[in-house]
């Protein structure tokens, strides 16, 4: 049997039942579930204000173009972010006509907080910080960097469903952090998203955003029976960018096992460390001790990683490779070289992780890569 680097787990029956009744009571779209799993994931994570998206992407354009208008930021303002991340993160910075400033990462694979202070100028008004496979490195710092130089901090936590540091959910001390449940992703819907802002106003502008600029409280002051529905007001442009019932119903059963699932994925990675560490070809990138990670990725550097990609497909083990250097692509080439993130993409390889791994799978997977790399 082939083993795939990522198969989401969903409990269907489960799944089936909660969105059974959004069926049943007709109710598809924003609200009712929706709202559900904003006070649930609130709960959960313990984050002040929850917003449910249709994705991650979304909210970090959101994030940027609520700080943009909110701060008063120009077209060419610099926002600080890393090379080593899915686009949706540079994207979202280029949504909102600003400049990302690509800084170097460090062993963790996350923005290293030196490169970031060398790369500040008048013109920085932000750093987006990726934590890379649910790993924090070094955010603590990140955090005081960017309230002593006064810059906004934004969390893609993409990969960070359920880190923990000291027992706190990731995510409270920055400006927003937005979560992803995209298909693939630790807390897999299908395409969904979580915004969580620290201040009550920026939760409340962006529910505005999310739904076309649309402000409900017009007409729920108004009327209370309801009437007057198409008395709203809207005061400024916004997005069709909410969640919906169908996801928030898949999201609210994947939660209650998100901790069970990232602890298998902890095994997991326990496992693969215990295969591959002390092979002198075989470097793992190793999280940090102080978060209890998500694992939404384990990963290895190689320096032979293409030929041991190959040799693993042979054996229908099909890895991934989280992520090629932004600046490689076409449209983010030409700013200063960031000479770690481009050397790591070379050299990175993410195994197999998700539910379905066994024991006897990851010792396989294991002995093949420090068999083949070289
Ligand atoms: C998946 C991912 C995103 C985008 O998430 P979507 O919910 O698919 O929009 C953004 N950043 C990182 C690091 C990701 O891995």
């Amino acid at each position: 049997m082939a083993t795939q680097l990522f198969v989401p787990a969903f409990r269907v029956e489960e799944c089936l039942e909660e969105i059974r009744e959004c069926l049943v009571k007709g109710w598809t779209g924003l609200g009712f579930k929706t709202v559900q799993f904003e006070k649930a994931w609130g709960d959960y994570t313990e984050l002040p204000f929850s917003h449910f998206l249709s994705s991650n992407t979304v909210g970090l354009h959101l994030a940027m173009h609520l700080f943009r208008t909110k701060d008063g930021w120009v077209d060419g303002d610099e926002v600080i972010t890393s090379p080593l991340t899915f686009i949706s993160t540079n994207h979202a910075i280029k949504y909102c006509a600003l400049n990302p400033v690509f800084a170097d990462v460090d062993d963790s694979l996350c923005l290293d907080p030196a490169d970031i202070e060398r790369k500040i100028t008048p013109r920085t008004k932000a750093v987006i910080f990726v934590g890379m496979g649910g790993n924090v490195g070094q955010y603590r710092r990140v955090v005081e960097l960017c309230r002593a130089r006064g810059l906004r901090l934004i969390l893609d936590a993409a990969h960070m469903a359920g880190t923990r540091v000291n027992g706190v959910h990731v995510g409270g001390d920055a400006d927003c952090t937005v979560f992803s449940f995209q298909a693939v992703k630790n807390l897999p819907t299908a395409d969904s998203g979580m915004i969580c802002f620290r201040d009550v106003e920026d939760d409340a502008r962006v529910r505005r955003l999310t739904w076309l600029g649309i402000n409900k409280d017009t007409y729920a002051r108004t009327s209370s029976q309801g009437a007057y529905k198409w008395m709203y007001d809207v005061e400024e442009l916004g997005f069709k960018y909410h969640g919906n019932s169908i996801m928030a119903a898949i999201g609210l059963v994947q939660l209650k096992y998100l901790d069970l699932d990232n602890a298998y994925r902890r095994q997991l990675a326990t496992w693969y460390s215990a295969g591959l560490t002390g092979h002198n070809n075989v470097n793992v990138v190793s999280h940090s001790e102080e978060c209890e990670s998500s694992r939404h990725l384990f990963q290895v550097r190689l320096r032979n990683r293409d030929e041991v990609m190959l040799a693993l497909n042979e054996h229908e083990i099909y890895p991934g490779v989280h992520y090629r250097d932004n600046t490689c692509y076409e449209m983010y080439a030409g700013g200063p070289p960031c000479p770690n993130a481009r050397k790591i993409s070379e050299e990175i390889l993410s195994l197999p992780m998700h539910m379905a791994v066994t024991a006897a799978e990851v010792r396989k997977i294991s002995e093949l890569v420090a068999r083949y790399a070289k």
